[in-house]
């Protein structure tokens, strides 16, 4: 019997399992897809990831990640161009996934998905695409995907999350941010050219996904300008419904059962944390098994570590939802951007 299994081998699995393994610990971490894939995400990492992954022997530069310097932010006819007051790069997820997946090594069963949990004496048993696996404690790195019998109590209301790779987009070293009609957008550069696109949707999808990038480029001068000449690499964006902005995992729940990334907590992408948070939250399950806590514990340490960074960026994505223009206005982005930045570490 494993001491544990890993379920998802997102940035949180991968990081839970690895440190794990790393420690000695006989660790099991399944992945329903058979390869590294796309998932819906503005793909932007900030030093917190990056000193995340710099524990797991990682570094976003040397995976192929393009940096960017530069944030810019369009509302109707206003745009504001700031520096970023941190280091940052721009790496496509299936780089990231994939080389978090290498590094865990053995530890990873690719194209196993697993369907249901439920504890047994001391233990758990998983049902699986291959079978039954029995496991002394779970790790839930579902990501935006809950386990069948393992909801997320007391969820917000779901938001949607789309995400398009464009050609004929020319980004430089900059990610801008692109409020509109329903929701906000993302684009920055893909190391090897063109774009990546990604928006949170807060409304019902009226139309969307079919016309993201014409109603994108509706809000803001800046959009049109950037997107002019964009092509869609792909037929039709990546889609996820269902993403509860705003949840935290009480740190009540079935012993046993340690609950990680967004399954643990799920940041408003907006301040392009949510990597972050899923990477040190792995890291911090993983210290609590060595260091014999149990799930309770954990789950009330991490509710408190990541309190701050949670409410900050929910109310920075409140005033861009409330009022773009306030948020576009010149000489308050820079300044806004710095305390954000400031205030969602969650990097021990
Ligand atoms: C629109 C949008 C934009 C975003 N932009 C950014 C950004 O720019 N920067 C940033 O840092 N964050 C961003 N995020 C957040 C970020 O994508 C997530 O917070 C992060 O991926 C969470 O990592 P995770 O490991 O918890 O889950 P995931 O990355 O979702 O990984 C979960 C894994 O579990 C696997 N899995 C699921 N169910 C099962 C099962 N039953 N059996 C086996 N395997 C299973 C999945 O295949 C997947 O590999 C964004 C999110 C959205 C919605």
């Amino acid at each position: 019997m494993p001491d544990a299994v890993v379920i998802g081998a997102g940035p949180a699995g991968c990081a839970a399992a690895i440190a794990l393994a790393r420690a000695g610990r006989d660790v099991m971490l399944l992945e329903r897809s058979p390869e590294p894939r796309e998932s819906v995400c503005g793909e932007f990492l900030g030093p917190d990831a990056a000193a995340a992954l710099a524990r797991l022997g990682l570094d976003p530069a040397t995976l192929g990640g393009a940096p960017l310097r530069r944030m810019r932010i369009g509302h109707g006819g206003r745009e504001a161009d700031v520096a970023l007051p941190f280091p940052a790069w721009a790496l496509p997820r299936r780089l990231l996934d994939g080389a978090l997946q290498e590094a865990a090594g053995p530890a990873l069963r690719r194209g196993t998905t697993v369907l249901g949990a439920v504890p047994m004496g001391e233990g758990w048993r998983l049902r699986t695409s291959s079978g039954e696996i029995e496991a002394r404690r779970i790790i839930l790195a579902t990501g935006k995907h809950a386990l069948r019998g393992h909801p997320r109590e007391g969820a917000p209301p779901p938001a949607i999350g789309l995400k398009l790779h464009l050609a004929g987009v020319a980004m430089a070293d900059a990610v801008a941010l692109l409020p509109f009609d329903g929701g906000y957008a993302g684009l920055q550069p893909l190391p090897g050219g063109g774009a990546n696109l990604c928006a949170a949707l807060h409304g019902p999808p009226r139309g969307l996904p079919g016309d993201l990038l014409v109603r994108v480029r509706a809000g803001s001068a800046l959009a049109e300008a950037l997107l002019r000449d964009a092509h869609p690499l792909w037929d039709r964006p990546l889609a996820i419904a269902g993403v509860p902005y705003g949840f935290r995992q009480p740190a009540a729940g079935p012993p046993g059962l340690y609950r990680v990334g967004d399954q643990a907590a799920v940041i408003p992408s907006f301040t392009g944390e949510g990597v972050a948070l899923a990477l040190h939250s792995g890291l911090a399950a993983a210290e609590a098994i060595l260091a014999g806590q149990e799930a309770d514990t954990f789950h009330a340490a991490w509710r408190r570590r990541s309190a701050g960074p949670m409410r900050w960026a929910g109310l920075a994505a409140h005033v861009l939802r409330a009022s773009p223009p306030a948020f576009a206005a010149l000489g308050a982005v820079g300044p806004l951007a710095r305390l954000v930045a400031a205030r969602t570490r969650v990097a021990a």
